[in-house]
C-alpha cells in the first residue's frame, strides 16, 4: 500500500505530476481543489460557501475540508494500490486530522513529496494558466495572496512530516519528465 502526499506552492505542478504518478503506480487521486471546484460547478451549498473563500485566495475552513476528504479516504477503491493526496493537508490541523483518519483505517502515509519551485516561476506559471484555466483565483492579486497563505499556513505542514521522517523535497524546476523521474526515484525507494 502506497499512500502519498504531494505538496508544494500553488503552481508547483502537483496536479500534473499526480496524473503521472497515478498512472504509473495505480493510485486513487484525491485533489481537494478538484473536489471543491466540482461542488462549485454543481452550485451546491458547500460549493457556494467554498467559492467565497477560494476566489479571495483564502483556504476553506479546516472542518469543511476534513469532512469532505475523510469521506473520500474511507471510500478508497479496493482496486487501487493506495492514494495520492494533492492539496491536502494544507494546515497543521489538517495533517493532525489526517493522521487520526489513517490510524482508524489501519493505514499510514508512506511519503510526502514537496515540489520546490522558485517564486517568480510560480507566478509566471499561474498567470499563464489563468489565460486558459477559467479559474477565478488565477489572477495576479489572488495568486500573491495564495502564495502568502501557502507560506504562513501550509509550509508548517512540512515540519510536521519532517518530524515523522516522511518528508522529501524535490526540485520542481525543469521539464515535466525530469521532475517525474526525480519523484519516481523517491517513491521507488519507499516501496
Ligand atoms: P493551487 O495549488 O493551484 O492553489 P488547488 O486546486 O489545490 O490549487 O486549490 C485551490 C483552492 O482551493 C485553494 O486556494 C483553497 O482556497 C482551496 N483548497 C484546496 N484544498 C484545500 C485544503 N486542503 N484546505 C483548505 N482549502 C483548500
Amino acid at each position: 500500500m502506497l499512500n502519498i502526499i504531494i505538496c508544494g506552492a500553488p503552481g508547483s505542478g502537483k496536479g500534473t505530476q499526480s496524473d503521472l504518478i497515478v498512472e504509473k503506480y495505480t493510485l486513487k487521486h484525491l485533489s481537494t481543489g478538484d473536489l471543491l471546484r466540482k461542488e462549485i460547478a454543481e452550485k451546491s451549498e458547500l460549493g457556494k460557501t467554498a467559492e467565497s473563500y477560494i476566489s479571495q485566495g483564502n483556504l476553506v475552513p479546516d472542518a469543511m475540508i476534513i469532512d469532505i476528504l475523510s469521506k473520500h479516504v474511507e471510500n478508497q477503491a479496493e482496486d487501487s494500490n493506495g492514494i495520492i493526496l494533492d492539496g491536502f493537508p494544507r494546515t497543521v490541523a489538517q495533517a493532525e486530522a489526517l493522521e487520526v483518519m489513517m490510524k482508524k483505517l489501519d493505514k499510514e502515509i508512506s511519503v510526502l513529496i514537496d515540489l520546490k519551485v522558485d517564486e517568480n516561476e510560480l507566478i509566471d506559471r499561474l498567470v499563464a494558466r489563468g489565460q486558459t484555466s477559467g479559474r477565478t483565483d488565477d489572477n495576479l492579486e489572488t495568486i500573491k495572496k495564495r502564495l502568502d497563505v501557502y507560506h504562513c499556513q501550509t509550509e508548517p505542514v512540512n515540519e510536521f512530516y519532517k518530524n515523522l521522517n516522511r518528508y522529501n523535497a524535490i526540485n520542481g524546476m525543469g521539464t515535466i519528465d525530469e521532475i517525474f523521474e526525480r519523484i519516481s526515484t523517491v517513491i521507488d525507494s519507499k516501496r
